[in-house]
């Protein structure tokens, strides 16, 4: 099966070829963790795991290796530490521990490697002694900065010119910049007031540092960019197959991790394929704190079943804007709730052949979906095999992942219901019901209406409940 994948590189789509087929690697930019991960951030975690399992399912699980780092050291996190006054490892290992707890309800496999930035700073000083010793970077005023002029190539990826970056990007103008565009891959950090200052090693850090590259006697801090170069190094090596992350990550994060991988290791690619996901919406909108729209992937799963998010974000192919509405989740609920049903009592078997196809051709998810809907129409009818595919074909979307059982038991969280009570009403009414006070009856199953619970009344006469959307 030939797998295409569409390269923001080449602006192609293409036919994907690893460097070596034993050894298949993928690198995606993780979160920076400084706050609860919200659903724009789910939407390349989700893309790049459906790409991981077909890529497994290709080549063999064994042969794949994906990376995906952990900024921990970033602006945004100390100033919110700063902020909670708590130190900013709590803020770090806490907000770390909340995302990893939240893609495993989206049902996401973990990378094979999880690095942290404040565990490869020794590489990233290594990248930075390179680039300063080739001349594609220079000291200046403690700072040491990639000199873009440099690299000929630079805006490849991004397919612009250095005139039309400079137009568009925010760059900061700083008086120590030989060229505006020029970036930082080392920064000093801020010395509490009266310290004695970082060549004695006894000064106090208002802000992480670490001994400098390049010579600078001030303790300092990595820009980001230097991060994933040294982390997709030290995990990857100098070329690897697949790089991916955010559209928004293209110029200048994607553009400078080239720059400074090229540079250091003198390859004429970092990444064979650079893959972008596009921007997630919130019913029409762009999501905005200031907007009010802004959820988080922790406050959906309390109204919604992972699977169900997961289900809803791959109804859009992966390079197209995704419009998230309440409505298309009560959509993927509904389906869901229908696959389960239908697939409950069978083995997973072959896959099916046309999603496979869709799904090489740069993730067609929707495609994949339609296949499925058919093979979902012939299991209604009792054709042998179709459920078994359905639900062999949907595990490798990473869907109906969990047992009949567990699925229906799902409750959403924001509701509040206390199940006890409900169980305990259920039994009041019965009894009500048996001794013929019908009205009592409907004053309780009235008052659990109100709570949402809508109770069913089975022909084998127990009495069975849902929460209500
Ligand atoms: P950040 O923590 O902001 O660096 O983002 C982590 C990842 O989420 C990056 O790959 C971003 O491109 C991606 N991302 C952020 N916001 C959105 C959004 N609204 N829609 C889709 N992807 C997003
Ligand atoms: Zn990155």
């Amino acid at each position: 099966m030939e797998l295409k994948l569409y390269n923001t590189l080449t602006r192609k789509k293409e036919v994907f070829r690893p460097l070596d087929p034993a050894r298949v690697r993928m690198y995606v930019c993780g979160p920076t963790v400084y706050d609860f991960a919200h659903i724009g951030n789910a939407r390349p975690v989700i893309v790049f795991d459906v790409l991981y399992r077909l890529l497994r399912h290709l080549y063999g699980p064994e042969h794949v290796k994906y990376v995906r780092n952990i900024t921990d050291v970033d602006d945004k996190i100390n100033a919110r530490a700063a902020m909670l006054g708590i130190p900013i490892r709590q803020l770090t290992e806490e907000t770390y521990a909340n995302f990893q707890e939240d893609v495993k309800a989206l049902g996401c496999l973990p990378p094979d490697v999880e690095p942290r930035a404040t565990e490869h700073i020794e590489e990233m000083k290594v990248l930075i002694e390179r680039l300063l010793a080739n001349g594609c970077a220079y000291v200046a005023e403690d700072h040491v900065l990639f000199h873009v002029a440099a690299m000929p190539e630079y805006g490849k990826l991004a397919n612009r010119s250095l005139d039309e970056m400079l137009a568009g990007a925010r760059v900061d103008v700083a008086p120590y910049k030989r060229d505006p565009m020029d970036f930082v891959l080392w920064k000093p950090s801020k010395q509490e007031a009266g310290s004695a200052g970082g060549a004695t090693g006894n000064a106090k850090s208002v802000e992480p540092a670490w001994p400098s590259p390049g010579g600078i006697a001030t303790p300092g801090r990595p820009g980001w960019h230097i991060e994933c170069s040294a982390m997709s190094w030290k995990h990857l090596g100098e070329q690897f197959d697949i790089h991916g992350g955010g559209i928004d990550l293209v110029f200048p994060h994607h553009e400078n991790e080239i720059a400074q991988s090229r540079c250091a290791f003198h390859t004429p690619v970092m990444a064979q394929v650079w893959m972008h996901n596009g921007f997630l919406q919130v019913e029409g909108e762009k999501m905005a704190k200031s907007a009010g729209n802004f959820i988080t992937i922790r406050e959906l799963l309390a109204d919604w079943p992972g699977e169900a998010i997961r289900f809803a974000m791959l109804q859009t192919q992966y390079r197209q804007p995704f419009n998230w509405t309440e409505a298309g989740m009560r959509e993927a609920k509904r389906t869901l709730d229908h696959w389960y049903a239908l697939t409950s009592d069978v083995e997973p078997a072959m896959l099916c052949a046309d999603a496979v196809t869709a799904l090489s051709d740069d993730l067609n998810s929707p495609l994949a979906f339609a296949a499925m809907h058919e093979l979902r129409s012939e299991a209604a009818k009792g054709k042998t095999g179709a459920a078994a595919c359905l639900k062999a074909t949907a595990q490798l979307l990473g869907l109906l992942q969990l047992s009949a059982k567990q699925w229906a038991n799902w409750r959403p969280a924001s509701v509040g219901i206390d199940e006890t009570k409900v169980e305990a009403s259920i039994v009041a009414r019965n009894a009500a019901r048996k001794s013929r006070n019908f009205k009592e009856a409907d004053r309780i199953r009235d008052e659990l209406a109100k709570l949402g619970v809508v109770l069913k009344d089975n022909k084998d006469g127990t009495t069975t409940w849902e929460v209500a959307r």
